[in-house]
């Protein structure tokens, strides 16, 4: 009896004292597939463990100083072809020197990289999808392994891979790739191995953070992903994992750098921008956390000492600083294409036996031309062979030549009108489409006049990798998704992105004292009903809720009939490399089928 009673003692007491521990954290922990199981990412048996160290001790008036470099929103560019903006210079093999100098400056220094990376330029687009899968390579990810890298944060844009292939990079990676508010969904995590001791998860080397020693200094980075990338990519390539919100996520691990593994500076690697209104509305609507949240961070979490922050492609500061702009944690925006290097060299004093932050001085290192760029391909697993194949696939030719260099407007009209016709299947029922009516200005040279129109000026023209979507969509979503539209006859500022044309179908402005709505017409005259249903094409990057159309529209997943595996690009490549396309009115004006 009495021993029943001490039972039931001590259960009483558990429970009791289980409220004094940090229970958020606890049963978060749990759940969390890095806390045991993912392997870091360049000691192939050793797995991601949050460690408890002691503190570092410096000597009592020691100084030292900690130089860290960081790099964003590469999108791919190497700085070998170009595809855009060639008068610039940029390219991570023109940051060559500058990172070679900046090492001379501190052998320790630390090199970072805010994500991105590995998607937006046309050598990477062959790379992901085109080149047969093996042996795979990627000269991007093999000269970030020579310029030693530290780490990288996972971006949206890194996420839209095959996800075979960026599970094949975060292998090959010499450095960690980090997304610490990224989780997996635990149905579908893999086997636990009794003889690797580990469960295999899609990514093995995605850490939540990373830990290095630098000069006497412990340091943690810290990276967060964007939580809006459900709004921009397909369900079905980030079915497998969450992305949490950033503010608590932050929280979270600061606590185990700080407390656990003891760092003595913390750096936020974040892939996510500092207007926390930015694409804010559109999240909440889709039930998502903010995805711009670094700069609320920078205002709450003073226990980061720096913050680096990516996916808006803004570089701030631009020039040489004493003193870093703060909100309460000094915030810098590394710029985009590897344009240049953010430098932030801090410096630290002995303070009670540990390390205190007395300066921090900012610089950017501009890309210089690195006149020999090819003299380290063979590092980079450049091969003239791969040289080869992307030099044919970017100048694969159409069967329509250049005729003059076209307007902007009559660009765009053509450019628009050629997606519609390039979804269309001969011999099937003719469908509508609502695709962007404002796309990028392709080079074309007056060199190029007379000349056929390449693979490669269709990737400038079209940027992005959007795929085709058919949607079954009332009348009355149609009239909402042309609103934009309607604003722009009203000479009313809109988003370019939510600027969308009707393909199939016209929409003319009803003007009583100015453009008060559309009317929406079928080619034979008859009306668009708004209770009525239309097969309508568009991009996947809208259907998922780019640009805030999906909520405005009210778009129902049971309203989609089939996603495209074709990227829309392609398509209109595929329609003017055919024989004898043929092509709208206003192509006509500057193009001509051979
Ligand atoms: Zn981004």
């Amino acid at each position: 009896m009495r021993y029943h009673f001490s039972i039931l003692i001590f259960f009483l007491f558990f429970f009791w004292f289980k409220h004094f521990l940090p229970h958020s954290f606890i049963s978060e922990n749990k759940h969390h597939s890095f806390q045991q199981f993912v392997y870091a990412s360049n000691h192939e048996k050793q797995y991601f463990k949050i460690r408890n160290r002691e503190f570092i001790h410096p000597l009592p008036g020691e100084i030292t100083s900690i130089l860290v470099a960081a790099t964003s929103d590469m999108h791919g560019t190497l700085g070998i072809f170009c595809d855009f903006d060639c008068d610039q210079v940029k390219g991570l093999l023109h940051l060559v020197p500058v990172i070679k100098e900046l090492r001379v400056r501190d052998p320790q220094m630390l090199l970072l990289d805010g994500g991105d990376t590995y998607q937006g330029s046309m050598m990477q687009f062959y790379l992901n999808h085109v080149q047969p899968s093996v042996p795979f390579q990627d000269p991007l990810l093999q000269l970030m392994n020579k310029l030693r890298y530290d780490a990288m944060t996972l971006g949206n844009h890194d996420l839209e891979m095959p996800l075979d292939k960026l599970s094949w990079r975060m292998r090959k990676a010499s450095f960690p790739f980090l997304g610490a508010n990224i989780q997996w969904k635990t149905e579908t995590l893999g086997e636990f191995s009794k003889s690797t001791n580990s469960i295999t998860t899609p990514f093995q080397n995605l850490h939540p953070y990373h830990v290095q020693e630098r000069n006497g200094v412990r340091l943690g980075i810290l990276g967060m992903t964007t939580p809006g990338v459900p709004i921009w990519l397909d369900p079905l390539q980030i079915k497998d994992f969450r992305i949490k919100e950033i503010l608590s996520s932050s929280r979270k691990w600061i606590s185990v750098l700080r407390d656990k593994e003891k760092v003595d500076l913390l750096i936020g690697l974040f892939h996510s921008g500092a207007d926390k209104d930015y694409d804010d509305r559109t999240a909440i609507k889709l039930g998502l956390p903010s995805p711009n949240a670094s700069g609320q961070v920078a205002k709450v979490l003073k226990q980061f000492d720096l913050l680096i922050a990516g996916h808006t492609h803004q570089t701030i500061p631009k020039y040489a600083l004493d003193e870093l702009p703060r909100f309460s944690v000094p915030i810098i925006f590394p710029g985009a294409y590897a344009k240049g290097v953010s430098v932030v060299k801090i410096k630290l004093i002995e303070n009670q036996q540990r390390w205190q932050i007395y300066d921090m001085k900012f610089d950017f290192k501009s890309a210089r031309i690195n006149q020999d760029p090819m003299s380290i391909k063979e590092e980079i697993g450049l091969s003239d062979e791969m040289l080869e194949s992307v030099r044919n696939y970017r100048s694969q030719p159409s069967k329509v030549i250049l005729k003059e260099i076209p307007q902007k407007v009559v660009r765009n009209d053509c450019l628009s009108k050629l997606s519609h016709v390039a979804l269309q299947q001969p011999g099937k029922e003719s469908k509508f489409s609502l695709l962007p009516g404002s796309w990028h200005t392709a080079d074309i040279k007056r060199e190029d006049l007379g000349k056929p129109i390449l693979r490669k000026h269709l990737f400038q023209w079209m940027r992005y990798d959007n795929l085709p979507v058919l949607a079954n969509l009332y009348g009355l979503q149609i009239r909402i998704m042309l609103n934009p539209m309607l604003r722009k006859f009203q000479e009313r500022r809109i988003r370019s992105s939510t600027y969308l044309v009707p393909g199939g179908f016209e929409a003319v402005p009803v003007v009583e004292d100015g453009p008060v709505r559309l009317s929406l017409k079928e080619w034979n005259g008859s009306t668009i009903r708004e209770d009525e249903l239309y097969k309508v094409w568009m991009t996947n990057y809208h259907w998922n809720g780019g640009s805030d159309i999906r909520s405005r529209a009210l778009l129902h997943d049971s309203q989609l009939l089939k996603r495209e595996q074709r990227f829309l690009r392609d398509a209109v490549f595929d329609f003017l490399a055919a024989k004898h396309p043929k092509l709208p009115l206003s192509c006509k004006q500057f193009l001509e089928p051979i």
